[in-house]
């Protein structure tokens, strides 16, 4: 049996002779790899662009799984899912019909930073994602473990390629032939969990690693790393002492993720969360045991910031009690997921530990909490469609796309870990999904790829940071992370996005329907009025004044005003769709910033239209220095404006490398 690290690497450094395949003898235009959040999205997403797709995954059981929290959504993230939803991708759809406890997060301040977020039912999660799934049209799902890449050696390729996809290969010996292939393999490359000084292979717990793949990207000369990342105990809620600890209930009404969605499926049956807190006596055990904690001892400190497990928050920060949200499971489980909590430490000392916190004086815990270590792939490999340059038809999505080798880290992201709240890279996941797997639907029917910029939203704002910097580890979204979050927010992204997604093929009728409905909807006429706005003019005021539907439209902007309150009181409204008139309000308070953003962006969009050539030779670029050159020789910008944003890159540097491409184009 396999049980160290070595282990990976003798299987990775195996020798190994590529697989070749010609594409004429493709069963299928693109196969997917792996069931999760990013693999669920690529393959429906590729599915729709009309390309025949197959989704390969261990075991069909677990698609959809949510393999920490029981939860999606949050401060930037929730953006993400409705930019998902935006695209016809299933995350938010699927989130509204599991969810058992939906809050607007941040929802006292601007829209700019509002966070949807829900708790999931874990099995109704499952559920409904895999009857999303089996429904898409285009679309096989398989069981079966990818084991290889197999490469077409007989095509031309470009300077810079290594290979182009043929097929994929499983454990079985069977070989599948397709053009595109989409990695969403997540915790599972090589993939070994750490309990205490316990060591052993899997990709989650009771779940095998993924043992081949490594050594096929490593062979094609992909620089991997390892990365690592928890999950907390679970525990058996009927054994808490809820009373005395801060109940949390969700919002009413319930905001749904989808935009084709007026409600949610559980709005009547929401069930609370409760908070509690570590105490000294918890921090004694774990400083006291940490000798006894692989998943420390071998750290490389390279594990999620944004959720930092119990040993990092205690050695780091200098506090006598940490936050923990006690979240349940789903409605037939008496499973609670203590949010906040993740460690490695071993077994039989974890209930000691969870016994110090108040309200777990006599709980009993029904699953260890563990650590995972796992193969990444370095995503400035990665192209915008997340197609990879050296292998043309490779596309990489997920939790794969770790960090980059650059140790900086800024004062803003250490900032951020300290006040984030526990978060997993589902959404994020999600997101890179749908864009690689409609750009490989899109490259397999030879049709034009759909890029999301940074104007556009999260999702380009993500990719963006993740092909041009590299993530330092996994890549988790905050507000703060965009420059453009006045006019991109979770309140307009099917305004932003569903006609991309249209253009591209890949948004059904129903939703472009829906979204004419907004744009054409008469109460929308509102957004082009010139708001004013004054805080000295009171509300009885404004109601006086309030005759016309002008007027309604201004109202809507005062402080402290409830679209709602605005509709039950003014009769030419009722019939309006409440949504609509939310984002009324909401274009209204933001209407002098979003116009600003519109000329910034519009000096952005100048910069992204500067194509650079993808096989450019930056050794041949004069007055470069050998740093900056190696570096754009290795990421290869494909505009100026992501040479622009590059670590490290001066305005000299730019005005050279423009002056050379405008002298050869
Ligand atoms: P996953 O959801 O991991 O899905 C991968 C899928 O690929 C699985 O269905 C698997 O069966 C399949 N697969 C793998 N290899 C193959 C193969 N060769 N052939 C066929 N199928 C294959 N993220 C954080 O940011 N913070 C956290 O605190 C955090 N905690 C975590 C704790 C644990 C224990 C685990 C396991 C993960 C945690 N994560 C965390 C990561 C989180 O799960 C991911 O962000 C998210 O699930 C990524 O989605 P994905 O689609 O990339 O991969």
């Amino acid at each position: 049996m396999l049980t160290s690290r070595n282990c990976w690497r003798t299987i990775r450094n195996a020798s190994r002779r590529p697989l070749s395949l010609s594409t004429s003898s493709a069963q299928y235009d693109v196969c997917v790899i792996g069931g999760g959040h990013a693999g669920c999205e690529a393959a429906a997403g590729s599915a729709r662009s009309g390309a025949r797709t197959l989704l390969l995954t261990q075991n069909i059981d677990t698609i959809g799984e949510l393999s920490c929290n029981p939860s999606i959504g949050g401060v930037g993230k929730g953006t993400l899912v409705r930019e998902v939803d935006a695209l016809d991708g299933l995350m938010g759809w699927v989130a509204d019909k599991a969810g058992i406890q939906f809050k607007m997060l941040n929802s006292s301040k601007g829209a700019a930073v509002w966070g949807p977020r829900a708790q999931m039912d874990r099995k109704l999660y499952k559920k409904h994602m895999q009857k999303a799934i089996s429904e898409q049209l285009n679309l096989d799902v398989r069981a079966g473990s990818v084991f290889d890449l197999v490469f077409d050696h007989s095509q031309p390729l470009a300077p810079n390629q290594w290979g182009k996809i043929a097929g994929v290969k499983l454990e079985s010996g069977e070989v599948i032939g397709c053009s595109q292939v989409v990695v969403c393999t997540g915790t599972f490359l090589s993939g070994e969990i750490h309990i205490g000084l316990k060591r052993f292979p899997a990709g989650r717990i009771n779940e095998a690693p993924s043992i081949g793949l490594s050594a096929s990207l490593d062979s094609a000369g992909f620089k991997l790393g390892r990365l690592q990342t928890g999950t907390p105990a679970r525990l058996d809620g009927k054994t808490i002492d809820f009373t005395g600890m801060a109940r949390q209930d969700g919002d009413e009404p319930p905001s749904p993720f989808s935009y084709l969605n007026a409600s949610v499926d559980n709005a009547d049956k929401q069930i609370p969360c409760f908070r509690t807190a570590t105490t000294p006596a918890t921090h004694q055990i774990v400083k006291d045991n940490l000798h006894l904690c692989a998943h420390w001892l071998i750290s490389t400190h390279s594990g999620p910031r944004y959720c930092p497990s119990l040993e990092a928050k205690i050695l780091r920060f200098n506090k006598d009690s940490h936050t923990i949200w006690l979240e349940p499971e789903g409605y037939d489980s008496d499973v609670i997921y203590p949010n906040g909590i993740s460690c490695s430490l071993p077994e039989e000392l974890q209930e000691p530990m969870l016994r110090t916190i108040p309200g777990l004086e006599n709980v009993k815990m029904v699953r260890p909490a563990y650590g995972v270590e796992y193969d990444y792939v370095d995503p400035r490999e990665l192209t915008a469609t997340l197609e990879t340059k050296r292998i043309k038809g490779l596309f990489l999505a997920g939790q794969i796309n770790g960090r980059s080798d650059s140790l900086l880290r800024s004062a803003q992201t250490f900032l951020l870990m300290s006040l984030s709240p526990g978060t997993t890279g589902y959404e994020e996941a999600a997101a890179q999904g749908i864009v690689a797997g409609i750009n490989a639907g899109l490259a397999a029917l030879h049709r034009p790829p759909l890029i999301l910029t940074r104007a556009d939203g999260y999702t380009g704002v993500m990719i963006d940071d993740l092909i041009v910097k590299g993530a330092e580890e996994p890549y988790r979204m905050f507000t703060s992370r965009s420059e453009y979050r006045m006019t991109i927010r979770s309140d307009n992204a099917d305004l932003r996005l569903t006609e991309k997604g249209r253009l591209a093929g890949v948004v059904s009728d129903r939703r472009w329907t829906e979204l004419q409905r907004t744009k054409n909807s008469d109460c929308r006429s509102y957004s082009d009025i010139p708001f004013s706005y004054s805080e000295s003019a009171g509300m009885e005021l404004a109601w006086l004044q309030c005759q016309t539907r002008w007027c309604h439209a201004e109202m809507l902007c005062y402080p402290n005003v409830k679209a709602s309150d605005v509709r039950a009181a003014t009769p030419a409204l009722s019939g309006v769709d409440l949504r609509i008139l939310s984002r009324v309000q909401v274009d209204g308070v933001y209407s002098i910033f979003v116009s600003r953003q519109e000329a910034d962006v519009r000096d952005f969009m100048k910069d992204e239209t500067l194509v650079l050539d993808p096989n450019l030779d930056y050794f041949a670029v004069h007055g470069l220095s050998s740093e900056i050159r190696e570096r754009l020789q290795r990421i290869r910008p494909a505009t100026l404006g992501a040479a622009k944003r590059m670590e490290g890159m001066t305005p000299v540097s730019l005005v050279l490398l423009l002056q050379h491409s405008s002298a050869f184009q």
